[in-house]
């Protein structure tokens, strides 16, 4: 569902990513770790083109991104994204924050586009909150409300950046409940994260970056359970 070849992106003279391989195949749920600056971001946003890759190539549900002649655009329409910041529009309610794509972007009808809102604000447990603003709702809340505005888009794949490192502790529980729960639906899913305990619940594969590279990958009760390098040993360390 996801390929990435040899993927390379630098700023300037900063080499961020030095040639990263991975594929995370259809329902696949891929958890990325790694110390700050180790480039996870970079390439989850290489993934929808939110950088362009200096070199290598990306495919997405058949569809290779870093194609001159590839649409982006509706590429991307396939590829849901959730920012550690929920970036939800604040003078528009929550059902509102919901359809607002689906109108612009994907032209449904407004009773169409509020249908599927509702059904996903159901779905991250938020049915109650339709009518409220986004000032109104908890950190934990506004997330669910951005995880359920990526899923009316109908993504093939959802990529997830620190969902949860801007939440209070006890709001944590409640986003990741959600994330599981896609998981369980089989959605594709690539995922940042520091929460180590989803890793291993919830992750087919984890992959530990550091300096810009795929340092180990597998399940996770080798990678983070019985980490073969010294690198990921340190990292995980002082993150459990
Ligand atoms: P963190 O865990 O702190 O989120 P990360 O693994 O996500 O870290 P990235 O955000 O991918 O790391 O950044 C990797 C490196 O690339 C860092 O050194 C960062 O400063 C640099 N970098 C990222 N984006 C840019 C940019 N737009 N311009 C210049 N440098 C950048
Ligand atoms: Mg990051």
């Amino acid at each position: 569902m996801i390929e990435v070849h040899d993927l390379h992106k630098s700023f300037g003279d900063l080499e961020v990513l030095r040639g990263i391989d991975l594929e995370v195949g259809a329902g696949e749920v891929v958890c990325v770790i790694g110390p700050s600056g180790s480039g996870k971001s970079t390439l989850l946003r290489c993934v929808n083109l939110l950088e362009q890759p200096t070199s290598g190539k990306v495919v997405v549900d058949g569809v290779e991104l870093t194609d001159p002649e590839c649409d982006i655009d509706a590429v991307r329409r396939r590829i849901g994204m959730v920012f550690q910041q929920f970036n939800l529009f604040p003078h528009l309610s929550v059902l509102a924050n919901v359809m607002i794509a689906q109108r612009k972007v994907l032209r449904r009808s407004a009773a169409e586009a509020e249908k599927i809102a509702r059904a996903n604000l159901e779905r991250v447990g938020l049915a109650d909150k339709i009518g409220a603003y986004p000032a109104q709702l908890s950190g934990g809340q506004q997330q669910r409300v951005a995880i359920a505005r990526a899923l009316a888009m109908g993504p093939a794949v959802m990529l997830f950046d620190e969902p949860t490192s801007a939440l209070d502790p006890e709001l944590v529980g409640d986003v990741l409940a959600v994330m599981r729960s896609l998981a369980l639906d089989g959605m594709t899913m690539m995922v940042v994260t520091h929460e180590m305990s989803f890793a291993r619940e919830v992750a087919d594969r984890v992959v530990f970056m550091d300096g810009g590279v795929i340092v180990e990958e597998g399940p996770a009760a080798e990678v983070i359970g019985a980490p073969a390098s010294e690198r990921a040993r340190t990292f995980l360390s002082r993150v459990l």
